[in-house]
């Protein structure tokens, strides 16, 4: 496995390479998440990129960037027993130089939920991951549901702005207790961890109700909210039933079928989760 830094060695080994490429981004403290990426690229590509950047631009003042989980020796240990061929790992000075003035925005899509609670998140987000995407030039990039509202508006920038790569969603990796793998749980303490469970209970909550019948959105985010709200370690943050694809709240379940996003606060460790309610009528056996 090669790991390099510079944007110019990632280049030279991009010529050389075999298609499909396929390619995961991260910002590292990798867990089976991640790793669950990892393997379907490595499954579907003959070539597997993997990056690992903590990106300044998509933390806001006051959040976790100086905090964030950092251990990249452990990281290259895990993508090495992956079959990983490449890990980029460029330094924020390269991917932001002197000067740096460029930034996408994506909009409608940002402005509610992750985008409202985090402002300026997702411009992060969007600017480092088509930079990423044209650096790499995969034919394949990989990005967890885990981070819902990050992932349709990723998909939205590749297809507003013509990127030739093919986005694949992947389905969340939990816990035993359904707790959804995030780098950040690394922050809980044993009773914030044991409290965090909740989230993915309400949300099962919800989806059992939903198909017992329950069409009301409004009733379907009760449920998860009076879960939570049970639990005195956990503040809510928002709890939003969505169309799948627009993310707007929904007053109805229709043929697009339904998601149901929550943030959280538990303790100073803010956590997201989501579930598919209802799906789209397409998709419905
Ligand atoms: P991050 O390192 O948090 O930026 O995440 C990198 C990629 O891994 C993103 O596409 C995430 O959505 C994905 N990811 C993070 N946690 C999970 C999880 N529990 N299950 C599936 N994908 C995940």
């Amino acid at each position: 496995m090669d790991v390099v830094e510079s944007l110019e060695a990632l280049r030279a080994w991009r010529a050389g390479v075999i298609s499909p490429l396929g390619f995961v981004p991260t910002m590292g403290a990798l867990h089976e998440g991640h790793l669950s990426l990892v393997r379907r690229a490595r499954g579907e590509c003959e070539r597997v990129v993997v990056s690992i950047f903590v990106n300044p631009a998509q933390f806001g003042p006051g959040e976790d960037l100086e905090r964030y989980p950092r251990n990249l020796s452990r990281d290259l240990a895990l993508l090495g027993g992956e079959g990983v061929d490449l890990v980029f790992t460029p330094t924020p000075a390269m991917v932001y130089p002197a000067g740096f003035a460029t930034w996408v925005t994506v909009e409608t899509l940002t402005e509610r939920w992750e985008g409202a609670a985090r402002p300026g998140h997702f411009r992060g987000v969007a600017t480092v991951v088509l930079k990423l995407l044209n650096l790499v030039q995969a034919d394949r990039a990989y990005f967890g549901e885990k981070d819902y509202q990050q992932l349709r508006v990723i998909e939205r920038m590749v297809r507003d702005l013509n990127v030739p790569t093919t986005i694949v969603p992947c389905p969340t990796v939990r816990e035993p207790d359904g707790l959804a793998m995030s780098s950040r749980n690394a922050y809980l303490d044993a009773a914030q961890r044991q409290a965090a469970a909740v989230i993915c209970r309400a949300l099962g909550a919800a989806r059992q109700a939903c198909e017992g019948g329950e069409r009301d959105p409004k009733t379907l985010a009760a449920v998860v909210e009076r879960m939570l709200a049970a639990e005195p370690l956990v503040r809510i943050d928002y709890v939003a039933v969505v169309d799948p694809v627009s993310l707007e709240p929904l007053t109805a379940i229709a043929e697009r079928g339904a998601v149901c996003c929550v943030a959280a606060w538990v303790g100073a460790v803010r956590l997201i989760d989501n579930l598919l309610l209802a799906a789209p009528a397409e998709d419905r056996g």
